[in-house]
């Protein structure tokens, strides 16, 4: 075992030699001084021997039969894997024109005859020890994933000293050679240059990164001074390193959702467009963008349709900060380009720079608000979604980040407070007076302590018969400092602040007392209908609020309508058709307001204890220059006679209006042509007006008979 073990460690040497007794001689000294020997007597042989045996080193003689010395070592040479074994040849004395030789076949040395056998050893065993050593180099940089070139000062690849075997440094190549791109193309870059110059200058290592762009491939190369005009490039492949990077810096700086650049992200390029501005001497502008009554749509409808919806409210706004005609203008391509982030929730916010005037952000305000205005279409549900929009200037109304989102955020509520789906300047609301959320709240509060609410009731007629037959509650805020404010201006607050439960129920409290106070009068009661907001169903009180209202006040329920809108009914929750049916079972009357806009389902219809369709007004008020919104009148009266419902029409102002919807089958007309909302006082002289005509005709009849 042992005597095995010493043979394999020991190097073999072939010795190819013509000459018998030399090669004899040859074998004994290298055997005592311990090397295992093979010996060739021709050029073929020694071919033979060294395929089989693989010899550590090869000692060949140039003057051989069949071939020589010089053949033997190129053919040694030309097989790849056998460049590194070392071979001597054995020239004549003197023999210049062989050395030469020797070298060109790549023999790694010579040995002139004589030999002088006491160092032959010696020399063997130095040769060997060196190929040992280069054959480790070799196998390291062979498994080193690395590409590494030999780089003249110029950038020009001189030598390639890897391979970079079964690596992805492979691949590159491979595909750089299809997609003929340059794979290292050192020559044609200054900065690469810049880096092999300042290597070669100051003998440290320069680190250069780079990105072959046509493959999406990320490379670093370090330069290390190999000698006084060239560099080794070692190239390796860091794309993955590249790509994490990449993804760690969008998770911080990005909107998981809607990719937009997140708040971050918008604060840091903010601080730098102000640096910028205040340099430049130049406007800009911040506009808040915040979405009017996403909460609800999101709590009715769920998540994963808020998200989609978000996601392509993101895309629409996209389109119209985009560097396009109309809005080039403001590319802040000479900024860092963040124009567009969302800060969370519904909230968006655009910056404009390089503005020249209050006009140019208004007309991209409006542009904002129209690109949203086509219904959104999220799994199989239509919505319409409008915005809100404060606008925040620079330097104006602010010099740092802090204040100008702060602004623009508050003429984002004051927006919103003046009716939604417009814009406010910041500079404006603080002319009239600034607001903020909690002002708005804390005066809302204060208006139903105070008593600023009331309502005004607006009648409804028979179509055919022009009677009163009921009546519509409409609620009026009489603000101490600001006056009248419509309902649609303070309504989405109060729905978004959970105030409109208590308002609620004081506009029920108030309708079933008015009701009560009306019954007076001797035709019976007035039924009078009250808006019931969606939000007001998410209360479990609902039900309680309304029999309360109707039961404290004395009054049959019957009395009693509730206008609720078709997003209730289209949330089709279990809750609300249970709280809709011991409505329904009490008597009270139920109808569905503001008929036909937003949602395209009707199979609601069926499933919930519905009395009355509310044509909206928007419908009514086009019919006679619009064909669709006629054809859609049409088709709700045709459809709601067939399901047996009572049909209201809104907004009537005109008898041409009036005579298309009798012809068309309508029950109830409300609108300016027969009166316009009324106070109560105002509501209580018709109503005598009425009872005295009552009461002239019943005498008249009487005196008649
Ligand atoms: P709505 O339910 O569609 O109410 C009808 C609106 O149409 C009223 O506006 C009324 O003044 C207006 N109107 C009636 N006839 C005509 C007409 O011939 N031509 C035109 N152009 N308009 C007409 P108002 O009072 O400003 O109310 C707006 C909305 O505010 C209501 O729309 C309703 O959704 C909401 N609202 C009003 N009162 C209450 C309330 O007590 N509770 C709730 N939740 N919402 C309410
Ligand atoms: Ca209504
Ligand atoms: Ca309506």
């Amino acid at each position: 075992m042992n005597q095995t073990a010493d043979a394999a460690d020991k190097p073999l040497v072939l010795v190819a030699d013509d000459d018998a007794t030399h090669r004899k001689v040859l074998q004994g000294v290298l055997e005592k001084a311990g090397f295992r020997v093979v010996t060739a007597e021709n050029g073929k042989i020694a071919l033979e021997v060294f395929s089989e045996m693989q010899p550590d080193v090869v000692l060949c003689d140039v003057e051989m039969p069949e071939l020589d010395g010089f053949k033997v070592c190129e053919t040694i040479r030309a097989r790849e894997t056998n460049r590194e074994t070392p071979v001597f040849i054995i020239t004549g004395r003197e023999d210049q024109e062989a050395v030469e030789r020797a070298y060109s076949v790549g023999a790694t040395d010579f040995l002139n005859k004589p030999i002088a056998l006491a160092v032959l050893p010696h020399r063997i065993r130095y040769v060997l020890r060196t190929s040992t050593s280069l054959n480790d180099l070799r196998g390291l940089i062979r498994a080193v994933p690395d590409l590494i070139f030999v780089v003249n000062e110029d950038g020009e690849v001189q030598e390639g000293l890897s391979r970079g075997d079964a690596t992805h440094t492979q691949q590159i190549k491979a595909l750089s050679t299809a997609s003929k791109v340059n794979f290292y193309p050192c020559e044609n870059d200054d900065e690469a240059r810049a880096c092999i110059k300042r290597a070669l200058e100051t003998g440290k290592t320069q680190v250069y990164e780079h990105e072959l762009d046509a493959l999406d491939i990320h490379l670093e190369t370090r330069f290390v001074t190999r000698d006084s005009n060239s560099v080794l490039a070692i190239v390796r492949d860091i794309t993955e390193r590249k790509n994490a990077e990449a993804r760690i810096f969008n998770l911080a700086y990005f909107d998981e959702l809607t990719a937009l650049p997140n708040r971050q992200l918008f604060g840091q390029s903010l601080e730098q467009t102000i640096e910028m501005a205040e340099r430049d001497n130049q406007k800009f502008a911040i506009l808040f963008v915040d979405l009017d009554r996403f909460k609800r749509i999101n709590d009715t409808l769920g998540h994963s349709i808020g998200d989609e919806l978000l996601k392509q409210v993101a895309r629409r706004l996209e389109s119209c900060t985009r560097a396009s005609d109309s809005v080039s203008r403001f590319d802040s391509g000479q900024a860092d380009g963040i124009q567009l982030a969302r800060l969370g929730g519904d909230e968006f916010v655009i910056k404009l720079y390089g503005i020249e005037s209050e006009d140019t952000v208004s007309t991209i305000a409006s542009r904002i608000i129209s690109v949203l205005t086509p219904p959104f279409s999220c799994e199989g549900h239509q919505f319409v979604v409008t915005p809100s929009i404060g606008i925040a200037m620079y330097p104006q109304d602010g010099l740092n980040a802090e204040d100008l989102l702060m602004n623009a955020d508050s003429a984002m509520y004051r927006a919103k407070f003046a009716g939604r789906n417009n814009y406010k300047f910041y500079s404006e609301t603080m002319r009239t007076k600034s607001l903020h959320r909690l002002d708005l709240e804390n005066e809302i509060r204060k208006a139903l302590d105070n008593e600023q609410f009331e309502l005004h009731y607006q009648p409804k007629a028979d179509a055919k018969t022009w009677e009163l037959v009921g009546a519509e509650a409409l609620l009026r805020w009489h603000h101490p400092d600001r006056g009248a404010i419509a309902p649609d201006d303070f309504i989405p607050i109060a729905e978004e602040t959970g105030l409109i439960v208590p308002i609620g129920q004081w506009v029920l409290r108030t309708a079933c007392l008015q009701v009560k106070a009306w019954s007076a009068f001797p035709f019976g009661d007035i039924p009078v209908a009250v808006n019931i907001s969606s939000h007001q169903f998410q209360s479990d009180s609902l039900v309680d609020d309304v029999l309360g209202a109707a039961r404290d006040a004395g009054i049959d329920p019957k009395s009693l309508e509730l206008e609720i809108t078709e997003s209730v009914l289209l949330q089709d929750e279990a809750s609300t058709l249970a709280a809709l049916n011991t409505l329904k079972r009490a008597g009270i009357a139920l109808s569905v307001d503001d008929f036909g806009t937003g949602y395209s389902s009707l199979s609601y219809l069926k499933r919930f204890p519905i009395d009355t369709l509310k044509i909206d007004r928007s419908f009514v008020k086009d019919l006679h220059t619009d064909s669709d919104d006629a054809a859609i009148c049409a088709a709700i009266l045709a459809m709601a006679q067939q399901l047996g419902l009572n049909v209201v029409a809104e907004g009537v102002e005109t008898k041409e209006q009036l005579e298309f919807l009798r012809l068309h089958g309508c029950n109830q007309i409300q609108g300016f042509l027969c009166s316009k909302p009324l106070s109560a006082d105002q509501f209580a002289v018709l109503l005598r007006e009425i009872a005295k005509k009552a009461a002239n005709d019943a005498d008249a009849n009487q005196a008649s008979a």
